[in-house]
């Protein structure tokens, strides 16, 4: 099959404004004939969801959790990129494009990334429409602050919970459609597979996750906006439930997949502890904004540190090494994700870690705290400030900034960042490849869709920070409804898709088939065992660091886990309940070949 990404011809400036210009429109007597499925209602689902239902057209929307707000997306701590240039520093569309293609390697279908850049200031202006509380100035204006990779401040926020603010707008945006009668929620519901009618996607077989009933569901057109699949190493910053089921259901059903290996280790989170944790937690990007990333200069110290005969606090400044600082001058300790992340594993690599497992470095807010706090201390006309006051107003400020992952770090590690300096390491975050889709954001499926983190769209070989919540938004607010309604308005006259048929019968044959399996099997280890044991490898040998040898090794093992995985799995429960061992199997049979095409 060839692929064709559809991108118009013309300069890259006026493609997407001539495209919009150009396309087929459906008139809002036709929309009301015409259904959609949108699988996932994050920030991708949930803002297409309520924009397609805005426009007129009949939308069915599905998540496993109790509730929309509960996507992953409400995880995402530090905001959102846009170019509005409000700090005056030199920003534009051009700038935003450029640096996004650059921190992406080069990697990235540019005519996608300037579209996304031309859309990201109507982003913002939405999220402000529906009362998104971004942080605002002293004079009330729109706060921005920097993230790694660039050199100007476009990134808003709401504190450390920009995600879960955005969804909070997006929820609300379709709970007013849901109202209206516009979208039907499905909630605790689990896509299974896609079902195909004379090569279109015409609808989805889907399992009540509550009652385990199997159920069919047809449309014009099927959205996949389902996340992404970093659970694939077992730890990550992802939330549990983060899968690649729809993703690689529909890879299987002729969707093609683009750069699955291409993984975001993200630089600044929390180390792991232990062999029994199950989960791994962010420290926002923008701590590196006001935090200094160091480890000591001498191995001693270093080893010193790792036995817990020495505290951070008492190496002084010049036992210190600012690595990213002396590396890269320019950006300093904003360097793009992956340089952050490669320059700690190697200082960690050659003995200089600073923890126990001597996997960790200091990312150091002392010296921020003592700026703050003398510019306070300045502002409120406190003349001659002791260390002490000038401490107090730092960390005053700080909490204000950065309060609740300060909070956080605490909670989980029992050590107080305003005292003594955070430990990171960098851990699995988020995923670049994924499905491939053309200009119009379809799948090489007719009829099928695929954006937000899903799709492989827009960030190349590696995201820079901020632009996964700009990505899905843009797709679901403002690319989407423009492209579907193009498809969609050779569907008017179709009239209703039937669920009665043998395309649909077919697939919920084969979903049932393997859902007996799971219960059938017996078998005599968890699934976790086997998750755990693919995590180990893809870590290991398709992480950070990958050659040859290791590609190779990991296929053989993760071939070996696979057979092992298929005779030994157990499920307890039954197929017609709430099981969450069921859909946990389901998810590792489909990381272990996710896993196996990394590779
Ligand atoms: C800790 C953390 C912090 C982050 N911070 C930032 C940040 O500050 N800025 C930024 O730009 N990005 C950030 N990111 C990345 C960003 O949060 C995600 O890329 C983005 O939210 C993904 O949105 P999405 O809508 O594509 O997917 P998700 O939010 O993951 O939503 C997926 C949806 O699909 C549903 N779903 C999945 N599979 C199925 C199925 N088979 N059947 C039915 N429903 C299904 C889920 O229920 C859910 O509703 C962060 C990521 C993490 C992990």
């Amino acid at each position: 099959m060839s692929l064709n990404s559809k991108v118009p011809n013309g300069p890259i400036k006026d493609k997407w404004t001539n495209y919009k210009d150009k396309i087929n429109l459906v008139n809002p007597a036709n929309k009301r004939n015409i259904d959609i499925i949108v699988v996932g209602t994050g920030l991708a689902g949930g803002s297409a969801a309520a924009t397609l239902a805005e426009l007129g057209y009949n939308v069915k929307t599905y998540c496993y959790q109790d509730s929309p707000r509960r996507a992953h997306s409400i995880a995402a701590q530090g905001g959102i990129n846009a170019a509005k240039n409000y700090m005056g520093d030199g920003d534009s569309n051009y700038r935003l494009f450029y640096d996004t293609v650059k921190g992406g390697d080069y990697r990235s279908r540019e005519a996608n990334v300037y579209r996304l850049a031309e859309v990201s200031s109507n982003i913002i202006d939405q999220c402000v429409a529906q009362g998104v509380p971004f942080a605002r100035d002293y004079g009330g204006l729109l706060d921005n602050r920097s993230f790694g990779g660039v050199l100007v401040s476009r990134t808003f926020y709401a504190k450390g919970q920009t995600g879960q603010q955005l969804l909070l707008g997006a929820y609300s945006a379709m709970n007013r459609q849901i109202a209206r009668g516009k979208i039907e929620m499905f909630n605790r519901h689990e896509m299974l597979d896609v079902v195909k009618v004379d090569g279109k996607a015409r609808g989805i077989i889907a399992r009540n996750l509550i009652t385990g009933e199997i159920e069919r569901h047809s449309a014009h057109a099927v959205v996949i906006a389902t996340g992404g699949y970093g659970n694939v190493y077992f730890l990550s910053t992802n939330a549990m439930g983060s899968n690649a089921t729809a993703a690689w259901k529909i890879h299987k059903k002729g969707a093609y997949f683009a750069n699955p290996c291409f993984t975001q280790i993200h630089p600044t989170c929390i180390p792991r502890s232990g062999d029994y944790q199950s989960k791994l937690t962010l420290m926002s990007e923008s701590l590196r904004n006001d935090g200094r990333i160091w480890v000591p200069k001498n191995i001693e110290d270093a080893k010193a540190i790792q036995q817990k005969k020495l505290k951070p606090t008492e190496i002084t400044e010049e036992n210190r090494d600012y690595y990213l600082e002396r590396r890269y001058p320019a950006f300093g300790n904003l360097v793009p994700r992956d340089v952050a992340s490669r320059a700690a594993k190697e200082r960690c690599d050659a003995g200089y870690g600073v923890n126990a497992t001597g996997e960790a470095v200091y990312l150091d807010f002392a010296a921020a705290i003592d700026r703050y706090g003398k510019e306070q201390a300045k502002i409120h006309s406190i003349e001659n400030p002791t260390k002490e006051k000038i401490t107090e107003l730092g960390k005053n400020l700080m909490e204000e900034k950065y309060g609740n992952l300060f909070q956080m770090y605490e909670k989980i590690v029992d050590e107080n960042p305003y005292e003594t300096p955070m430990m990171i390491y960098p851990a699995t975050h988020y995923t670049m490849g994924g499905v491939w889709v053309d200009y119009n954001l379809m799948t090489t499926v007719e009829g099928l869709y695929c954006i937000g983190e899903a799709n492989f769209s827009d960030h190349g070989a590696n995201r820079l920070g901020a632009s996964a919540l700009m990505q899905g938004l843009a797709d679901g607010y403002f690319v989407l409804p423009y492209t579907i309604g193009d498809y969609l308005s050779d569907d008017i006259r179709t009239g209703k898709i039937s669920t009665d048929t043998p395309e649909f019968d077919a697939v919920e044959k084969e979903v049932k088939k393997r859902i007996d399996f799971f219960i059938n099997n017996k078998g005599s280890k968890s699934v976790d065992h086997f998750h755990k044991k693919l995590g180990k490898v893809m870590w290991e040998k398709v992480g950070m660091a990958r050659n040859e040898k290791s590609l190779k090794e990991a296929m053989t093992e993760i071939k070996s886990i696979r057979d092992e995985f298929w005779k030994e799995v157990k499920v307890p429960g039954e197929a017609n309940e709430m099981n969450l061992e069921l859909e946990k199997a389901g998810t590792c049979s489909r990381f272990l070949r996710i896993g196996r095409t990394f590779c």
